[in-house]
């Protein structure tokens, strides 16, 4: 076989869907986020980013980069090892206790990543359970996906939300049978919500575990950034909340909570922990930095919500379509590969502003969009700016946009 024309023709098939993936060579700039400096064909300019996941700016808060700068003096760069031979340090420990604190559970476990701590949470809970079926959402991230795919067990997916397609699968398993329930709290592309309460009741009936995904959540919502579990008093009854260190603490970062039993039964068997260096005792007191932040301070979270108003109400009086919805989240539909990747780069060209096109896979084939994503940082003048622009944008592309 030519590998290399395959690779090559392969490339091609995507640039001609208009779903090649162009990266941003961005640095971003710690004192004035949301400006970046962006490097593009030998040019370098000032651009203001729209679309981070590093929701409340905590990325560059003097907090985080104070603690990661301290820990990284004293005790280095790396962790030295895994979790097990020798890479646990005293920043790990303090981190798992602070997780499970701001979750009201038992014990907390660490992972590299959001999606590690999916992948192997899920994948080793669910094959060292005997005989057990998952029910997982529709629309459930990549890294759920992956980690149900792994543990190859018996599986149902159910109609996004769909709470009557969910009964109807669970009932039709066995009594007996362990259950594990899979679901997003905020599902990151539409902005829309579960209804926790109501799956936490099918769960209790059908008594299978639950497993919530807060990603998109923690350090947003909840009285001390505990999630939308914690907003609506639901957390005593989710079995396992997973969160992410990456997006509204701004570091990088998974984990789960959960009893002391579940934990420790994940810590022993769940491969994708035991097998791989630890997180930098460095990222791990940044990280700690940033959730003890958050669990007093609401100020970044109300300017949050202030400011993704402010947005959602412009647009509204500019006749901007964006799915509606009660998050932080607000997507434009373009439903167009190519015309997305026009726009976008209409708005980085003539306006400096930065947003990605979202394609697929990261959504489905003609449900393109633009995703913005306000954080506190963007002032009253950016927000002016940000409008100026679409309006520019939409009025010549517009006419192409499905309604
Ligand atoms: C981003 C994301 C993850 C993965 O988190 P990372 O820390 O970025 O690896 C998991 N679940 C959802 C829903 C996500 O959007």
């Amino acid at each position: 076989m030519d590998y290399e024309s395959y690779f090559a023709r392969k490339l091609e098939e995507l640039k001609a869907e208009g779903r090649y993936r162009v990266f941003a060579d961005l640095e971003r700039i710690a004192e004035r986020y949301p400006y970046a400096l962006l490097r593009r064909n030998g040019i370098e300019k000032e651009v203001i980013v729209w679309c981070a996941n590093d929701y409340l700016g905590m990325g560059r808060h003097p907090l985080t980069i104070q603690a990661m700068r301290e820990a990284a003096q004293k005790m280095g760069v790396g962790a030295g090892g895994t979790r097990n031979i020798s890479g646990t340090n005293h920043y790990h420990v303090l981190l798992e206790q602070e997780l499970a604190d701001l979750h009201g559970k038992e014990a907390a476990l660490l992972f590299s990543s959001g999606y590690v701590a999916n992948e192997a949470s899920i994948s080793s809970l669910a094959q060292n359970l005997p005989g057990c079926v998952i029910f997982s959402d529709e629309k459930n991230h990549a890294s759920i996906i992956q980690g149900v795919r792994n543990s190859r067990v018996e599986k149902y997916i159910f109609r996004h939300n769909d709470l009557k397609h969910l009964e109807d699968l669970l009932s039709q398993v066995e009594p007996q049978r362990p259950k594990l329930i899979i679901f997003e709290s905020v599902y990151s592309m539409d902005g829309d919500t579960s209804p926790i309460k109501e799956i936490c009741d099918l769960a209790e009936k059908y008594q299978a575990l639950t497993y919530i995904d807060e990603v998109h959540a923690v350090g947003m919502y909840g009285h001390q950034g505990g999630g939308i579990a914690q907003m609506q008093g639901q957390e005593d009854r989710l079995n396992v909340i997973e969160g992410t260190l990456g997006k509204a603490f701004g570091v990088v970062g998974g984990y789960i909570t959960g009893s002391r039993n579940l934990i420790d039964f994940v810590r022993s068997h769940a491969s994708g922990f035991i097998f791989t260096t630890s997180i930098p005792p460095a990222v791990a007191a940044a990280a700690l930095a940033s959730v003890r932040h958050l669990k007093s301070s609401q100020e970044e979270r109300l300017n949050h919500q202030k400011r993704v108003s402010e947005v959602k109400a412009r647009l509204k009086l500019m006749g901007i379509p964006y799915l509606p919805t009660n998050t932080h989240i607000i997507p434009l539909m373009i439903r167009d590969a190519h015309l997305c990747k026009q726009m976008t780069d209409a708005l980085l060209d003539e306006h400096n502003i930065y947003v990605q096109p979202i394609n697929y896979p990261t959504v489905e084939r003609g449900t393109e969009r633009i995703r913005l994503t306000p954080s506190p940082l963007h002032t009253p003048e950016m927000v002016d700016h940000l409008m100026n622009a679409l309006q520019d944008v939409w009025r010549r592309f517009a006419a192409k946009v499905a309604a």
